[in-house]
């Protein structure tokens, strides 16, 4: 899942050029930025977009907690981070298993495996939602508000998450990741339609 991304930096500055300190600090974090916007463009680069087939597919339960895994695990989150998510399904990576990471309360990132909703709210709500698998594209979706997840970490050890409402909805639409469902398809048909129009490649007739 995405970020909703603020690009009006403002990068005029009023002040007099005549602090090479300051001069020297503003050069440091454009190139910090330049950076992370490199790292972000090379992590989308490496996660399926849309209307890559493996998008569709339905992911396989994980039997074996091995140390592919591990580095599965370890990549997906890498990725998120560099890409400026808040949530990763494997199958967003071509990997057709049960898991998907993401940062659910302070503790940071972590891994679920095989996971299953036991307990779900009655109560839903509407909210806007990317995916870093469709770039350019928010939609309203409906989810419900409040939910508790069980499944494995990557070590095999069972995992109990009572979710916040936020935690949630992430988990609701990685879950749906791992069915081949995806956003565009959780939406009204005014958003789903205008969304498929940003994401058609653009044919160029001369
Ligand atoms: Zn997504």
């Amino acid at each position: 899942m995405a970020h909703e991304h603020d690009h009006d930096h403002d990068h005029e500055h009023d002040d007099e050029h005549n602090d090479p300190l300051a001069d020297e600090q503003a050069v440091e974090e454009a190139r910090a930025e330049a950076e992370a916007d490199a790292r972000r463009r090379l992590a989308l680069a490496q996660i399926r977009q849309y209307p890559d087939s493996a998008l569709r597919l339905v992911a396989h339960e994980v039997t074996e907690f091995d140390d592919d895994l591990r580095r599965l695990v370890e990549r997906m989150i890498a990725l998120m981070h560099d890409a400026k998510g808040i949530g990763l399904a494997a199958t967003q990576v071509g990997v057709l298993r049960r898991l998907f990471v993401f940062e659910p309360d302070d503790g940071g990132p972590r891994a679920i495996v095989n996971p299953t909703v036991v307990e779900r709210a009655k109560e839903t709500e509407n909210d806007e939602e990317g995916c870093l698998s469709l770039q350019g594209v928010r939609v309203p979706v409906d989810r419900v508000k409040n939910l508790t997840l069980e499944g494995k970490d990557e070590n095999g050890v069972d995992v109990r998450l009572e979710l916040d409402v936020q935690a949630s909805r992430v988990a609701q639409h990685e879950i749906d990741h791992l069915d081949g469902v995806l956003i565009i398809d959780r939406t009204d048909d005014e958003h789903r339609k205008e969304a498929l129009a940003t994401l058609r490649p653009r044919v160029v007739l001369r």
